[in-house]
């Protein structure tokens, strides 16, 4: 019997990946084939399988996009082969969006299909905008129109007269090329030309940029401004609400751009919390992990496990190496049975106990120190402890406990390096003045970034904040002659985003020189 595919049609949503629905992530999480256009957030593709077939369709105006019946004809081509295929579409599918022409083809060839609703463009910009679409003071009405009809229709189909007469909030999609028309027809037919407008383009990412005015002022507004598509074009009173209710470009951190440069596997924490205020993040790790030059005596640990008493663990890298090399060698955790585990911090305890481990013992400083005074009070004299740890780390702990009478095998388990591709892409984007600040959580990743940038790096990063996460990263910055714009009090990332945070708040009114051209 041969599989049957089916197509879902699936709204993307309006930009911000998380806007998504859970079902329509599911869909992508199970695709085999997903054929997208250029609305739909590219971060979503990374969602479907490594293996899916990833289809392009184009649509940008003006663009080179494939026909629509070919795009109807590949959907129903990959669901016959028996392909679960996932039409990701920009906003709702089913909202100005011709998924109602492919959901009729489909149907006309017998192919099963599904279609999971998104949030169209103009619900969304509105949200991030700060204009409730609709209000009981305001209006009790709203409608969606397309302001780039068929070409050959001409927008004169539209019945302004009903349009401007007998709907309270109008949302416009594709209406910036047709905007002089739009609103001298609105204002003919009998709408104030005081009626607010906004118009927000690129809602709900990074770029969101919104301008408002009236119906007479606003084409002007939008010349001056150079205001370019993609854009929803909200028309009436709730339009005065945004003064009291705008939040998303309010964000301390909105309309900065960051450069972090942690190791790809921290990079991602990091990433969201500085989003969350509102940044825009970019991720280029100036380190990266690589396994030790030799396993032997990290083996030889692993074999003396039976016998060994404690396990210290001081970063989520060494759960990973650890557990990786174990698997390697046909183990698993009951490897462990009778060894007490000691994880520094909280994030390295976690990481143990995805893997279904408590930790014992977490001490209560996270550096070296506290796990040499916790094994003091815990008592090691005679016991043999296992301290597989990164090349370059601190000796305090093998040291100290050795002196507290423990036997203590110290092993590398992981080498950190600088990462072989990234410098091109880091000088490219300094030399396009696109960022804001660059950000250092620890001075290896500062030695690493000036030597991958080249020897001109202070020349480049000037204009740049620099952001230090505390001292010896500051001090590695001073060794290359570059000057710490923001540096916390406490070495934590909270902190750092706090002092982030202050850093722009002072510097609102100097615009930075990321977004030009
Ligand atoms: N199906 C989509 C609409 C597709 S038509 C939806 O439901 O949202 C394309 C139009 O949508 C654009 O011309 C623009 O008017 C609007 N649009 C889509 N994404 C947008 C965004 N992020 N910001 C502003 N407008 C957007």
């Amino acid at each position: 019997m041969t599989k049957t595919g089916r197509v879902y049609l699936v709204g993307a949503g309006p930009g911000d990946p998380g806007l998504i629905t859970v079902k329509g992530r599911d869909c992508l999480r199970r695709a085999d084939v997903v054929v997208y256009d250029y609305l739909a957030n590219p971060a979503l593709l990374a969602e479907a399988p490594p293996a899916a077939e990833r289809i392009y369709v184009g649509k940008s105006r003006g663009r080179h996009q494939l026909p629509q019946e070919e795009i109807n004809a590949l959907l129903a081509e990959r669901a016959r082969r028996g392909k679960i295929v996932v039409r990701l579409k920009g906003g709702d599918p089913y909202v100005f969006g011709r998924g109602g022409e492919e959901a009729l083809h489909l149907r006309e060839q017998g192919i099963a299909f599904e279609v999971v609703p998104g949030v169209s463009a103009g619900f969304a910009a509105a949200a991030y905008a700060g204009i409730p679409l609709t209000h009981r003071d305001y209006t009790t009405s709203l409608g969606l129109v397309t302001g780039h009809e068929n070409p050959e229709k001409k927008m004169s189909r539209l019945d302004w007269e009903k349009l401007a007469g007998g709907v309270g909030t109008l949302v416009f999609y594709m209406g910036m090329a047709n905007l002089e028309l739009i609103t001298r027809e609105l204002v003919r037919h009998g709408r104030s030309p005081r009626t607010p407008v906004a118009i927000v383009r690129w809602a709900t990412t990074p770029r969101q940029q919104t301008l408002t005015g009236t119906l007479a002022d606003i084409v002007a507004k939008v010349r001056a401004a150079d205001f370019k598509p993609p854009a929803v074009i909200i028309v009436g009173a709730v339009v005065e609400l945004r003064q009291h209710l705008a939040w998303f470009e309010e964000r301390p951190l909105f309309g900065r751009r960051l450069l972090i440069t942690r190791a790809a596997e921290q990079a991602a924490v990091f990433q969201q919390m500085l989003e969350a205020r509102g940044a825009e993040v970019l991720s280029v790790p100036t380190i990266t992990t690589r396994a030790p030059q030799d396993w032997g005596p990290v083996d030889a640990g692993i074999a003396a496990l039976p016998n060994t008493d404690f396990l210290v663990l001081t970063s989520t890298n060494a759960v990973d190496f650890f557990f990786a090399r174990l698997r390697d060698l046909g183990l698993d955790a009951r490897a462990l049975g009778g060894v007490r585990l000691v994880a520094v911090g909280p994030k390295t305890a976690a990481a143990l106990s995805e893997r279904g481990l408590r930790a014992d013992l977490v001490p209560e400083s996270f550096q070296a120190e506290g796990v040499v005074e916790l094994l003091r009070a815990v008592g090691v004299a005679g016991k043999r402890v296992f301290y597989p740890h990164a090349e370059l780390a601190r000796d305090l702990i093998a040291r100290e406990l050795r002196a507290l009478g423990a036997e203590v095998d110290a092993p590398v388990l992981y080498r950190t390096l600088m990462p072989e591709q990234g410098g091109a892409e880091l000088r490219a984007l300094l030399e396009k003045r696109a960022l804001d600040a660059v950000i250092f959580t620890a001075s290896s990743t500062l030695e690493n970034f000036v030597r991958m940038v080249g020897e001109d790096a202070a020349h480049l990063l000037e204009g740049v904040a620099l952001a230090s996460i505390g001292p010896p990263t500051t001090r590695t910055a001073q060794k290359f002659g570059l000057t710490v714009h923001v540096e916390p009090a406490h070495s934590t990332l909270d902190d750092l985003i706090e002092a982030l945070v202050d850093y722009f708040t002072r510097t609102r009114h100097e615009p930075g020189m990321a977004h030009q051209g």
